[in-house]
């Protein structure tokens, strides 16, 4: 009996001890309750945050600064004020010779056609002449020409642009044409930075760039994150919010950037078919399995309106778009939104 005893309490010894030791263990390499670490930035010309769900405070810093250097990485390539960029390298060329380009510009490059098919040219990168015309006037506050706009057309065109996947080379076909991602851009960042934490190891995070986002897994505790869709008549609140796990959310604002011209509503959204300011939804969220996809389709939804509806189903990606009307909200969705659905606020 007494020796039972004795060795329960050498076994309870020996338990005790064993704890001591592997929470010592834990405090020396840094392990803890695993928190969200995150870290903001700015970087694309707007706020950067990503964030990682971690047990281990250095290696979340690390999988964090990885997704952050991946974010300036792209900048690098795709900005247009940069004259180094390779974005620039191409626009700079003589026309039809080809520049070499790394992968993330072709990936960029990739996504950009397969959207502006899909989307029946709403979706084009070489859109930036009409941009730019568009933006004098709202600038000078006149509204262009119809010889100014045709002028500008002439000089937009994606089939202009000629991707050779083998060589990894782009070449612009003709003299005014250039390229401008801006449309993709941030989704695309937000993409590869998540694909960076994933790398690292990481299985719960995300990453925001300028309110494109993209989740990597499910939120802390298992449950799917939460992105909230502003109003568009008062950005600073939440008319719905989505429930998402392992999916990029990005939201194309008319709000953001809307000016008024002799009466005219103009958007920074260009129709590249018809040369002139989209005339479509206030907003449009798109959620898709990939960043730069959800980022272009929401551009290309911001042309097409409900319209899209059929081309968004084709490509698999579900929108809301939300139309102010009489200072009410309409709502237009697609089916298969509902699995996303978590109510309103
Ligand atoms: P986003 O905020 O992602 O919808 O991108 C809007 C930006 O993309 C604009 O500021 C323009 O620089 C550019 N853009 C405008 N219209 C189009 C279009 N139809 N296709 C591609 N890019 C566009
Ligand atoms: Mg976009």
């Amino acid at each position: 009996m007494r020796s039972r005893k004795v060795v329960l309490a050498l076994a309870f010894a020996v338990l005790l001890g064993a704890l001591m030791l592997a929470v010592h263990f834990l405090a020396a390499s840094g392990l803890a309750r695993p928190q969200l670490y995150r870290r903001t930035s700015r970087a694309m010309g707007t706020f950067v945050t990503v964030a990682a769900w971690s047990g281990d405070r250095s290696h979340a810093e690390e999988a964090l600064d990885l997704a952050l250097e991946e974010i300036r990485l792209l900048e690098g390539l795709l900005s247009t004020f940069d004259g180094k960029s390779e974005l620039s390298e191409i626009n700079g060329a003589p026309p039809g010779r080809p520049v070499l380009v790394s992968p993330a510009t072709l990936e960029a490059l990739g996504v950009a056609r397969r959207v502006w098919r899909e989307s029946g040219g709403a979706f084009d990168p070489t859109v930036g002449p009409l941009v730019e015309l568009w933006r004098r006037a709202r600038e000078e506050g006149r509204l262009p020409s119809d010889e100014e706009i045709e002028a500008a057309r002439s000089k937009v065109g994606f089939e202009q642009v000629e991707v050779e996947g083998e060589t990894t080379s782009v070449a612009v076909g003709s003299a005014g044409v250039r390229l401008d991602l801006a449309a993709l851009a941030k989704g695309l960042a937000a993409e590869r930075a998540t694909r960076a934490l994933a790398a690292s190891g990481i299985r719960s995070g995300f990453a925001d760039v300028g309110g494109d986002v993209c989740f990597l897994g499910s939120g802390p505790s298992g449950r799917p994150w939460r992105a909230g869709i502003s109003d568009p008549r008062d950005p600073e609140q939440v008319v719905e919010t989505l429930h998402v796990s392992a999916r990029a959310v990005v939201t194309s604002g008319n709000y953001q950037q809307v000016s008024v011209v002799e009466g005219k509503r103009i958007s920074h959204i260009i129709d590249p078919r018809t040369g002139r300011p989209a005339d479509g939804p206030d907003s449009v969220t798109v959620v898709a399995a990939d960043g730069a996809e959800a980022d272009a389709w929401a551009t290309a939804l911001s042309v097409l309106g409900a319209g899209g509806a059929d081309a968004a189903r084709g490509a698999g990606v579900e929108f809301v778009m939300y139309f102010v009307e009489d200072g009410g909200l309409r709502r237009f969705a697609s089916e298969g939104i509902r699995e996303y659905e978590g109510g309103s606020r």
